[in-house]
């Protein structure tokens, strides 16, 4: 492996140009497609029966849109300040949002569990391992459902198909697709920025005469086995292709592998896979934890991540690791120079410890994979953060599998799809069975399939025509007792998803509640608050969106210049997360709620 030193940091970044420019595409996102024609089951829900039901035509204090960690986060801690009169609303047929849909084999969360499972003390859970498996997550979704009786009012495979505030009643009306016609106070929208599954632009893909599915609908029907792991049997004499190495096809393919007669992965880009370690939790250290621990590690996490200072690290995983080596090079820079920690010092010591980290990652795949020309093929070459990092101890080893085979593609792609199979390189790889692991249609911003119509007939689609405009990434001008639950314009801490979901669940059950104990009837944002905070994001210097020597991908645009749009739909706050969730807990426990007009 290369020391600092030895790295030829110019040859790099001239190797990381050439990658990404293979990579380019004019069109940008839209080289995916949205299933339809044979592709439309997609859109329906697999693991549910279909059960009639009366419509809903009654009224709830709070309405959440989406039944994943926000909504079930807001739903705990409204319980917990008293409002129990609260309707989670899903299309799905449960609680867990991502977790309910994606039961792929393998399927796992790359943060840990004790940072990542929300509201563990609250609900007495210890995660059985550092990392845990979807079907671990899921049922801590349920867990928390039942501990804050959130079941009891929830509208399952319910889709809602509009959302209309009523100004005579101060009331959200809410439309589904089940006739549903009810009203809320308030309505908090957790809708996620991944929920739609698409597939890639490749033509004929509508030919293939085999069997195909995407990932986020695994046909457990076809392949035997299930999501806790079992083998799926069926697929021992089955010649089975997976069409993209993202995050979600590096955790299905060591099963794939293992059960598969033959595996054909596709790949247009290959991921950077660093260690995962991962082992049980011991239980007499979980039970050592003092009073309030969850939220200790929280804040210990998010503040390494941003390069801050802690006297532990208490997650110890590749995303602490990589911040605070860049925290330590900036340090030792910063000793070096006239003491002033610039932001070219800052960058140079990032690029350096990217450098470094990257040499790293391309080593282990020599060190694990034992054909040299498959392992060279494996090689991401491009910075960590330009796409998704993954944490595997079983990916790269399952290349060394005879029946596993890597058929890369030099950054072009899989070119086309006939009756029997995929074509790649000028050649046909005949198969039973496509997998499509192309991941998901991506909003920074919140985004639903309905219309949102605040007052005097504002719609959401217009107050955004310029992108997304908020107070704390929560509160939308125009739009009263209306909370957006997500990332964007908040902390934006993309490496702990449910960190932001859960503090943003502390400010709306704070809000409601003096709404509801002071008798007024209405909370807005007020616009100058609004557009001074609009402006503190601008100051924001820190997205990947557009970076130039980025090969593309979802984090970028897919490589297109990001507009004025694109960028504040991506903006946090300036000072980073740690930084936000210590301004929007002391903002919340002020009880001025500061910003915020509230109306009789
Ligand atoms: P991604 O969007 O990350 O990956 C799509 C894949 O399809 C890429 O490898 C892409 O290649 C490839 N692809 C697209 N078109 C073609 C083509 N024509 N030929 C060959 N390959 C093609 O989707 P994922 O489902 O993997 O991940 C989505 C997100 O879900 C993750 O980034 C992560 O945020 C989340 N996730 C989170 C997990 C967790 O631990 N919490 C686990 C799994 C997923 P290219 O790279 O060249 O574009």
């Amino acid at each position: 492996m290369n020391t600092p030193d030895a790295i030829d940091h110019e040859a790099l970044r001239e190797r990381y140009r050439i990658e990404r420019d293979k990579r380019l595409r004019p069109n940008g996102a839209d080289q995916y497609l949205k299933p339809s024609g044979r592709f439309a089951h997609l859109a329906e829900d697999p693991w549910v029966d279909h059960i009639e039901r009366e419509p809903v035509t009654d009224e709830v204090t709070v309405a959440l849109i989406g039944g994943g960690f926000s909504g079930l986060c807001t739903g705990a801690h409204l319980q917990e300040v008293g409002i129990t009169d609260v309707r989670i609303v899903d299309s799905a047929g449960d609680v867990g949002g991502v977790w309910y849909w994606n039961r792929y084999p393998g399927a796992m969360c790359d943060t840990a569990a004790m940072v990542y499972l929300p509201l563990l003390e609250e609900t007495g859970h210890m995660p059985s391992m550092k990392y845990v498996y979807g079907n671990e997550i899921f049922e801590h979704a349920q867990r928390i459902a039942k501990a804050f009786n959130l079941y009891e009012n929830a509208l399952f495979s319910t889709e809602v198909t509009s959302l209309e505030w009523e100004t005579e009643s101060s009331r959200w009306v809410i439309e589904t697709n089940r006739g549903d016609r009810f009203r809320a106070r308030f309505v908090a929208m957790g809708t996620g920025p991944m929920t739609r599954p698409k597939l890639p632009g490749i033509p004929g893909i509508e030919r293939f005469g085999g069997h195909t599915f995407h990932t986020a609908r695994w046909d457990y029907e076809y392949t035997g086995g299930d999501r806790a792991g079992a083998p799926m049997e069926n697929l021992a004499d089955k010649r089975v292709g997976i069409i993209g190495t993202g995050a979600t096809a590096v955790q299905c393919i060591p099963p794939l592998a293992r059960d598969a007669k033959e595996l054909f992965v596709f790949q247009r880009t290959p991921s950077s896979i660093d260690v995962r370690n991962n082992h049980a939790i011991d239980p007499d250290e979980f039970a050592a934890l003092g009073p309030a621990w969850q939220q200790k590690w929280l804040t210990n996490f998010a503040t390494l991540q941003m390069g801050g200072f802690a006297d532990e690290d208490l997650v110890k995983d590749g995303w602490t690791d990589i911040a605070q080596r860049i925290r330590d090079r900036a340090i030792l820079e910063l000793a070096k120079g006239d003491g002033e920690l610039t932001r070219e010092l800052m960058a140079k010591a990032y690029e350096d410890c990217d450098d470094e980290k990257m040499e790293e990652i391309r080593a282990r795949v020599d060190e694990i994979v034992q054909d040299p020309a498959t392992a060279e093929a494996l090689k991401p070459w491009y910075r960590q953060l330009c796409k998704r990092p993954c944490f595997h101890d079983e990916y790269l080893q399952s290349f060394n599998i005879a029946t596993n085979h890597l058929i890369d593609t030099d950054g072009q792609g899989v070119e086309r799809i006939d009756e029997t199979g995929v074509w790649a390189n000028g050649e046909h790889y005949e198969l039973d069975c496509i997998v499509f692991a192309s991941g998901f249609e991506v909003h920074l911003a919140h985004s639903a399939d309905y219309e949102t119509v605040g007052r005097d007939g504002l719609a959401l689609s217009e107050a955004w025509a310029e992108g997304m405009h908020s107070l704390h990434g929560i509160h939308v001008h125009g739009f009263p007792n209306m909370f957006i639950e997500g990332l964007s314009q908040g902390a934006r801490l993309v490496s702990n998803i449910t960190h932001n979901l859960n503090e943003v669940g502390k400010n709306i059950a704070a809000i409601a509640s003096n709404v509801l104990e002071t008798g007024a009837s209405e909370v807005e944002v007020s616009e100058q608050a609004q557009e001074a905070w609009m402006e503190l994001l601008d100051t924001s210097s820190g997205s990947l969106l557009g970076s130039a020597d980025c090969t593309p991908g979802y984090y970028n645009n897919e490589g297109q210049e990001p507009t004025a749009s694109d960028l504040r739909n991506a903006a946090g706050y300036p000072a980073g997360p740690a930084a936000y969730f210590d301004y929007i807990a002391g903002w919340r426990s002020s009880g001025g709620f500061d910003g915020l007009d509230f109306r009789p």
